[in-house]
C-alpha cells in the first residue's frame, strides 16, 4: 500500500461527494451539500485532528477524489458504485458524502465485493426500509431494503429511529434488522460489532435543535455527543462511511454543516486507527 507510513495503521481516506438528490421523497437541496461540508472540513475554523488522537491534516492521509456530479438519471446510482470502487481499488477507505440517501446503496454494493462480511451502523430518524416509497425503488427511504434483500451485509444496526411505521415493522422483522428507537433509548449502548463495519449517518438522526439543515425535521432526535460516543465505540475496523441528507436549503448560519464536518472527522479518526487500539485510544474510551 502507498503512503503507508502517514499514520499507524497505514490506512487513508477516500474523501468523495455525490451531488444527487433526485431520489428525495420530498424535497431537493443535498445535492448542494458535498462543497459546503468539505468547506467546513478543512475551515480554518477548527483543526484536523479528531478527538481520538488522529491527525487527518498530515499529508496523504485524506486523498480528495472532489465531487461526482450534479447529475441526474439512473446513471448516477452506478456512477456512485463506480467511484467508490475506484477508491478501494487504491486502497482508500472512502468517506462519501451525500447527496440523499439513495447514494449508500451502490456505496455498500462496491464495499460488499471487498469484505464478504460486514456490518452497518446506520444513524437516521428514518428507518429507510421502504420496499418502495411512491413508486421508487431507489427512494431515499429504501435503500436498505436493497441492502438487505440482496445480502450484502450480516448485521444493520440502526439508531437514532422515530418516525417507523407498520410497513417498515414488518420490513425491519423481515431483514433481522436491528432498530435502536429513540423511545428507548439509553446510555451506554454497545453492539457488540464482530465483522469490518460501515457507519451511514443521515444528518436527520440527529435532532434538529442540532442539525437543522435537513430535508426531514424530525424532533426528539439523537444529541451530536450521543452520535460522537457511539462512533467512538464501535469496536472493529471501520471500512467506510457516510454523511447524507443535509440540505443547505434548509440550515441555519451554517450550524449544519458544520455538524456534518464535525461527524465526518470523528468518524475518519475512527476509520485510520482504530485496529490498532493504542493505548491513548483505550483510555479515551474508558
Ligand atoms: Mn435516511
Ligand atoms: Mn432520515
Amino acid at each position: 500500500m502507498e503512503g503507508d507510513d502517514v499514520n499507524a495503521g497505514g490506512y487513508r481516506i477516500g474523501l468523495v461527494g455525490f451531488r444527487f438528490d433526485e431520489n428525495s421523497s420530498f424535497m431537493r437541496g443535498a445535492a448542494d451539500a458535498p462543497p459546503l461540508i468539505r468547506e467546513a472540513l478543512f475551515s480554518d475554523a477548527s483543526n484536523l485532528w479528531s478527538e481520538t488522537g488522529v491527525d487527518l491534516g498530515q499529508p496523504g492521509v485524506i486523498s480528495d477524489a472532489g465531487d461526482v456530479g450534479p447529475g441526474e438519471g439512473a446513471g448516477m446510482l452506478e456512477a456512485v458504485e463506480g467511484a467508490v470502487e475506484g477508491l478501494l481499488a487504491r486502497d482508500l477507505r472512502p468517506l462519501s458524502l451525500g447527496g440523499d440517501h439513495s447514494i449508500t446503496y451502490p456505496i455498500v454494493r462496491a464495499l460488499a465485493r471487498r469484505h464478504r462480511r460486514l456490518s452497518i451502523l446506520h444513524f437516521d430518524a428514518h428507518p429507510d426500509l421502504y420496499d418502495d416509497f411512491q413508486g421508487n425503488r431507489l427512494s431515499h427511504a429504501s435503500p436498505f431494503a436493497r441492502i438487505m434483500e440482496e445480502g450484502l451485509v450480516s448485521r444493520l444496526v440502526q439508531v437514532g429511529i422515530r418516525t417507523i411505521n407498520g410497513h417498515q415493522r414488518e420490513q425491519a422483522a423481515r431483514f433481522g434488522v436491528e432498530v435502536h428507537e429513540m423511545k428507548d433509548w439509553r446510555d451506554g449502548l454497545e453492539f457488540g460489532f464482530d465483522t469490518p463495519v460501515y457507519i451511514s449517518f443521515d444528518v436527520d438522526g440527529l435532532d434538529p435543535a442540532y442539525a437543522p439543515g435537513v430535508s426531514h425535521r424530525e424532533a426528539g432526535g439523537l444529541s451530536t455527543r450521543q452520535v460522537i460516543h457511539l462512533i467512538h465505540r464501535v469496536c472493529r475496523p471501520v471500512v467506510g462511511a457516510d454523511v447524507v441528507e443535509f440540505n443547505p436549503r434548509m440550515d441555519v448560519g451554517g450550524a449544519t454543516a458544520a455538524v456534518c464536518a464535525k461527524v465526518a472527522k470523528e468518524m475518519a479518526g475512527v476509520m485510520l486507527g482504530r485496529e490498532l487500539l493504542p493505548s491513548r485510544l483505550t483510555n479515551l474510551l474508558s
